[in-house]
């Protein structure tokens, strides 16, 4: 009964690192060699069904069908900027749940923004992607085909990914990590790890546990605030993890790993961004080797949150550098085509 129970589900075929489908093919009875082009088609060719794999005999294309199951995302709706190379995607997965991407085009390279999970169970206060919970985790091939649909649909290579789209990636530690592995894969889409970003809102355990991975990616910490009072108000998970913890986190996350750590800070009028904020700011991440990346809050209609206006930004960005610390202001993009993240999502899936 267990033997035929393996048999009845079928492998999440780009999934798998390379080593592990030329094991799964051999014990199918085929060549290693085989599994090594069909991880091509999969991740380089970006395929879209076994049929189109043109070196594949036809025999193997039928047990290939009955094994494994091939993750393609479906387009359903797109809205590309008229004043930059910024676009939002909505896929839809195979069960219907959808998901958002985004397109930005800078003068480096394409960089895509992905979702890791379809909504999100955080609960901070200004998201919009955490207002109807969480439906599901995303696997690797779901997280990976955002990537190759949008490099697809773009003809132009993707060369920087940051996980900062709908849902807590080290809330889907296993698939992120299997995600990392697959992206940054030479036989792969080989996308440099130094060149990808993934954004916690600060669970603390995993980010300890990702320290020792000894990976070359660069750990944002969406911080939003700099005391814990605060911090709890905005960001519900603060009230597991506090702020001391977190920036004892992300101290050992600097010394075991030696990447600088990112600091998101989305500065919400009235609430977060006064003169006493930007000090106390400064005086908690001071002597950390890190970088500070204000986000004017982009309002969402649910919530009373509004932007501060551009000389309160100003004065708390100059505040922070007068302290010897990095600081940018996330530039705006596709403002014609924009909502707060995960707002066309949850449009989408309402109607
Ligand atoms: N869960 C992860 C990644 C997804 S959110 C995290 O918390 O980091 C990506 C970033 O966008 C986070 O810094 C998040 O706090 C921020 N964000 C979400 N909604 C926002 C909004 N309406 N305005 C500004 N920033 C927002």
């Amino acid at each position: 009964m267990e033997q035929e129970m393996q048999y009845s589900v079928k492998h999440d075929i780009k999934s798998l690192n390379q080593k592990e489908l030329e094991n799964l093919f051999v014990s199918l009875g085929e060549k290693p060699f085989r599994a090594r082009q069909v991880y091509h088609w999969m991740h380089v060719s970006h395929a879209a069904t076994f049929d189109e794999m043109s070196n594949i005999s036809k025999s193997l294309k039928e047990k290939l069908k009955e094994c494994f199951e091939l993750t393609v995302l479906r387009q359903k709706l797109v809205q590309r900027s008229k004043l930059d190379g910024t676009a939002k995607y909505l896929f839809e997965l195979a069960d219907g749940n959808m998901i958002e991407s985004v397109r930005m085009k800078y003068k480096h390279g394409n960089s895509v923004c992905i979702s890791s999970q379809a909504g999100c169970r955080m609960g901070c206060r200004f998201c919009a992607s955490t207002l109807d919970g969480l439906a599901r985790n995303l696997t690797p091939a779901e997280m990976l085909d955002q990537i190759y649909r949008i490099q697809e649909d773009i003809g132009e290579r993707v060369s920087h990914v940051v996980v900062m789209g709908t849902g807590e990636p080290l809330d889907n530690y296993d698939n992120l990590l299997k995600f990392l592995e697959l992206l940054s894969d030479e036989n792969g889409l080989n996308v440099s790890q130094r060149n990808i970003t993934v954004s916690t809102c600060g669970i603390v355990p995993n980010m300890r546990k990702l320290a020792g991975e000894k990976l070359q990616i660069t750990l944002a910490i969406s911080l939003h605030a700099s005391s814990q009072e605060k911090r709890e108000e905005l960001m519900p998970v603060a009230r597991k993890y506090g702020i001391d913890e977190l920036m004892k986190a992300c101290e050992d996350y600097f010394v075991q790993t030696g990447r600088r750590i990112t600091f998101e800070y989305s500065l919400v009028g009235g609430v977060n961004d006064q003169p006493q904020d930007a000090r106390q700011l400064a005086r908690l991440i001071q002597g950390l080797n890190c970088h500070v990346n204000l986000i004017p809050v982009n309002p969402i209609k649910e919530r009373a949150y509004v932007q501060p206006d551009g000389q309160s930004v100003l004065n708390f960005k100059q505040m922070l550098e007068k302290h010897g610390i990095t600081v940018t202001v996330r530039r705006e993009m596709g403002r014609d085509i924009d909502g707060a993240c995960g707002q066309l999502r949850r449009r989408q899936m309402n109607e």
